[in-house]
């Protein structure tokens, strides 16, 4: 019997397994992928997740200092920093990488194996998989659910899912670029309804373009990619073209006698901009931390396993309501709200207080969020957007940058408004 099964070796499934299996425990990962790490992302990671979880440099793109923005009318404003904010990073050698330390650190692999089914009861837990149809069982004394998102196991393994539905598809393709950009985010109704597409580039003559956004697309990636050649910024066809979700809210509960769910398959991601490699990593620290003092105690009840959910809503559980009212604001706002928005917050002197400040980060996003509700300019213009905003205007007022513990993450979600 192994100690602990990890479901997906994802960034959370991997970190998990390679800090458990280093501790000396019996770990197998079964995914069923045969090639570690290859799901669809554009692979940007802050500054802080690689100090804390650093990229080889030959895995290292391109070093972000800076961005377009592009506003519905077409307006460009530029943002700059002195200093790296973010990596763009080959996604899928990263993961790989992490899935081999853990391999060295003697998890054991298992690829290709999909689980087909999850049994929990107080002597034990295991899972169903199958390999080419013939399906195995995996014993263990505890499961780690980092199966991504939308998964059904978590149903399997009793955490209830309710509350976790609420997510955005992604669209990307990889494609040429017609000259050497920085990251490009388009703004506005006609590219992105209440989200955002990007162009982010991986060399000085490929990038990824991609967007983000609730309800049915409707052949607006087409179109996007029409607005990039049309731009002059990419040219030749787009390849790969991919669609995936992204959870926007955390799951209900995400532990449970015997098991704890990390990252997307927890719904652990970044409400504003979709990010979630960051928190899938700390989510899976946080559970192999738990799951070590588990195992040493011979304790898997729900009660010693709820403190992986206090750790992760104590580290960045404000984090994801702050950033989903925010999201749930940006929503109401039509193409002449975001316009005036944009010139705002991205003015010189704006930016001077926001965004050029020592402790801007593009890991945590509620301090700026928080600060730019409070900032007057800002808040009076918001406040203009009139009765759709206020609802989400006045949760954001009350709420502090660092979290409370042990409280729901999110109190009755206000109805989402029309858009304006
Ligand atoms: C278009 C797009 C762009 C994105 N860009 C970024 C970005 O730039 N930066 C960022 O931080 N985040 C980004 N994200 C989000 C990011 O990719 C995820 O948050 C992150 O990969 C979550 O990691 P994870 O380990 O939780 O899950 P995943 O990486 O999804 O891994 C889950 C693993 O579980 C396996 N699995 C699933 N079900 C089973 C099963 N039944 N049996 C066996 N194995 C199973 C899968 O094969 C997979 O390998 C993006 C997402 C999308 C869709």
């Amino acid at each position: 019997m192994h100690d602990v099964i990890v479901v997906g070796a994802g960034p959370a499934g991997n970190i998990a397994a390679l800090q458990l299996a280093g501790q000396g425990h019996r770990v197998a990962v079964v995914d069923g992928r045969t090639e570690i790490g290859d799901k669809l992302c554009t692979g940007i990671i802050g500054a802080e997740c690689a100090r804390r979880f650093p990229p080889d440099e030959s895995d290292i793109y391109a070093y972000a200092r800076s961005a377009t923005v592009i506003a519905p009318s077409g307006a460009e404003y530029r943002v700059a920093r002195d200093e790296t904010q973010a990596y763009v990073i080959d996604r899928v050698a990263y993961v790989r990488r992490l899935a081999e330390r853990a391999m060295d650190a003697g998890a054991e692999y298992r690829l290709g194996q999909r689980v087909v089914g999850i049994e929990i009861d107080n002597r034990g837990a295991a899972v169903r998989t199958t390999f080419e149809d013939a399906p195995a069982t995996i014993s263990a004394r505890l499961i780690i659910l980092g199966s991504g998102f939308g998964s059904s196991l978590l149903a399997m393994a009793g955490l209830r899912s309710q509350g976790s539905r609420e997510h955005m598809a992604g669209t990307q393709a990889v494609v040429d670029l017609r000259r050497p950009t920085d990251t490009v985010v388009y703004l506005g109704e006609k590219v992105a309804p209440g989200s955002f597409a990007w162009l982010v580039p991986t060399s000085q003559t490929q990038g990824l373009a991609g967007m983000a956004g609730r309800g049915p697309q409707n052949g607006r990636f087409d179109k996007f990619l029409a607005t990039l050649r049309d731009d002059g910024r990419i040219c030749g066809p787009a390849y790969e073209p991919r669609r995936w979700g992204i959870p926007l809210k955390p799951v209900q509960k995400s532990y449970g006698p015997r098991v704890m769910a990390v990252g997307d398959a927890a719904g652990l991601v970044k409400p504003t901009s979709g990010g979630g490699i960051y928190y899938a990593l700390l989510s899976g620290e946080i559970a192999a931390n738990v799951a070590h003092d588990a195992l040493m105690a011979g304790d898997f009840s729900a009660k010693r396993l709820s403190h992986y959910e206090r750790g992760w809503k104590a580290i960045f559980g404000s984090e994801l309501r702050i950033g989903y009212y925010t999201r749930m604001l940006y929503e109401t706002l039509g193409d002449r709200q975001i316009e005036r928005l944009l010139k705002t917050f991205l003015s010189p002197h704006v930016q001077d207080e926001l965004i050029n400040v020592r402790d801007f980060s593009f890991d945590w996003h509620s301090k700026i969020i928080l600060r730019a509700i409070r900032h007057g300019e800002l808040r009076s213009l918001v406040t203009s957007f009139g009765p759709a905003v206020a609802p989400f205007l006045s949760r954001l007022t009350g709420m502090s940058p660092r979290a409370e513990n042990d409280i729901e993450l999110f109190d009755s979600p206000p109805k989402p408004a029309n858009r304006a």
